[in-house]
């Protein structure tokens, strides 16, 4: 299969020394052997494709899920856990440009009702998450960062109907959150969580569910009954698919993905439990989740047994040598914003890729041409929230043909293709020279 980054990127290699496994067992599951029949087979056992399988399993529908390695294989189990707001990074004034104010307000309330999405979900469930912390804070990064802080939270207040809270940086060590930056502004919605222990959760709460692992799709064909999907040792006939596969997609499975999205790395690294007093010697001891302003932001928060995380960008090529430099470099950016904590141990690291879409929101919904084919994908590393609610409202669409959930109407627009084909993650470079080199 073709992808746009090294083949090792798509191996288990990026995984090997990640933490989440290290919290949770993962079920063998079988690989697809022989001719299979379902309603509607999803390629892509991450957040969109199971939550669509387990919304479309309570209707009753047989769902086959398929993926090329396992559940937890892609970002879904190997991401930072923040369940929060975002997954676009469309501006309202694009957003009110071309689809007006009304679904402006949409779109920011279809991001929040993606929290909630997920809260009631795992409370119903009673899935254990690990979660922790009320709502996110941003982090100004720089002193003139601080001073659009004003700003952000009006806008936030605007934009999220809720009353976020400014703080000062004299605020922030009394929070618990010091750290290397001027002030901050809390907005009371998302949470922390462990987000294997999520998707694995949800996966064993699908009992009627086949789904089958180490068995990629290489092709999808119209048929009589639908469409065939073809892996190597076998094929699923269903009247309906779903692809689920976001950033891990190959340019070759199916020729509407082909440039729809721009793959993105992103890297983490947790370090050894940090004692109670190292924590107050710091000054954070804070289990609030938090990122900061920079355009190529770093997103950390401490996980409930004392670890902490801490993420950020990956680089634009996948090999030994590109890893050991982002591996340096956000160890450094660590020690860098906890100056504190110079000689706590990185225990692990591991990164993953996200993907990105042209006009800079997911799209959600059917695929032009292939009637009976949907698609959720593009949340811009910000998927455990709208992944998640991507797959609700995929599984309504497919069951009813319509949603009762917040669907903004740029959800529904495909993304237009990139420019440069499988060679497209060369585009980032110019922002990822200029940008550390502009922000410090
Ligand atoms: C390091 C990192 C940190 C992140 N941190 C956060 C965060 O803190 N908060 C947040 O909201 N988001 C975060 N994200 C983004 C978030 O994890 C993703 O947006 C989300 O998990 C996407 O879910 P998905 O189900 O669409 O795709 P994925 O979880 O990527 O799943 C895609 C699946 O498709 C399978 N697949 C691919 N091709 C085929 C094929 N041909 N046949 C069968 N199967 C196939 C893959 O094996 C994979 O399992 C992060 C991502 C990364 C990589």
């Amino acid at each position: 299969m073709t992808y746009v980054y090294e083949p090792d990127a798509y191996s288990q290699k990026p995984i090997a020394t990640s933490y989440w496994p290290t919290t949770v067992v993962p079920p063998t599951l079988p690989k697809l052997n022989g001719q299979h029949q379902a309603d509607v087979a999803i390629i892509g056992a991450g957040f969109t494709g199971l939550n669509a399988a387990y919304h479309l399993c309570q209707t009753g529908a047989k769902v086959i899920v398929i993926d090329a390695q396992s559940p937890a294989f892609g970002a879904s189990g190997r991401n930072g856990g923040f369940c929060c707001l975002g997954g676009g990074k469309i501006s309202n004034a694009a957003l009110i440009k071309s689809y007006g104010a009304d679904q402006q307000r949409l779109y920011r309330q279809a991001e929040h009702s993606a929290v909630a999405y997920v809260h009631d979900l795992t409370a119903v469930l009673g899935i254990d998450i690990d979660r922790h912390s009320n709502g996110e804070t941003l982090l100004a990064h720089s002193p003139r960062a601080a001073r659009h802080l004003t700003q952000i939270h009006d806008e936030i207040a605007a934009d999220y109907n809720v009353t976020p809270t400014l703080h000062t940086r004299d605020d922030l060590a009394s929070l618990g959150m010091r750290g290397h930056f001027f002030g901050g502004v809390t907005t009371p919605i998302g949470f922390g969580l462990n987000p294997q222990k999520y998707l694995l959760g949800l996966l064993a709460n699908t009992p009627d569910l086949t789904c089958f692992a180490n068995s990629p799709v290489q092709a999808i064909t119209p048929v009589a009954q639908g469409y065939q999907l073809t892996t190597p040792q076998g094929s699923v006939t269903a009247a309906k698919f779903v692809i689920a596969t976001n950033g891990y997609t190959s340019e070759d499975m199916f020729p509407w993905m082909t440039s729809r999205f721009l793959p993105v790395q992103s890297s983490v690294i947790v370090t050894e439990p940090i004692s109670p007093e190292r924590q107050k010697q710091q000054g954070w001891f804070s289990d609030q989740m938090a990122y900061d302003t920079r355009f190529l932001l770093h997103y950390f928060r401490r996980l409930p047994n004392g670890r902490f995380l801490f993420g950020m960008r990956g680089g634009l090529q996948y090999t030994p040598a590109s890893e050991a430099v982002i591996k340096t470099t956000i160890t450094r950016n660590f020690r860098r914003l906890f100056p504190n904590w110079r000689d706590i141990r990185i225990d692990h690291y591991w990164s993953g890729l996200v993907a990105m879409n042209r006009n800079l929101a997911p799209y959600v919904g059917e695929i032009a041409g292939y009637p009976g084919g949907y698609a959720g994908f593009g949340y811009h590393g910000n998927g455990v929230a709208m992944g998640s609610y991507a797959g609700a409202i995929l599984a309504d669409l497919i069951t009813t043909g319509s949603t009762a959930r917040t669907y903004p109407k740029v959800f529904q627009h495909p993304p237009k293709r990139y420019p440069l084909g499988r060679h497209r993650r060369w585009l980032l470079a110019p922002i990822y020279r200029i940008m550390p080199w502009i922000e410090g």
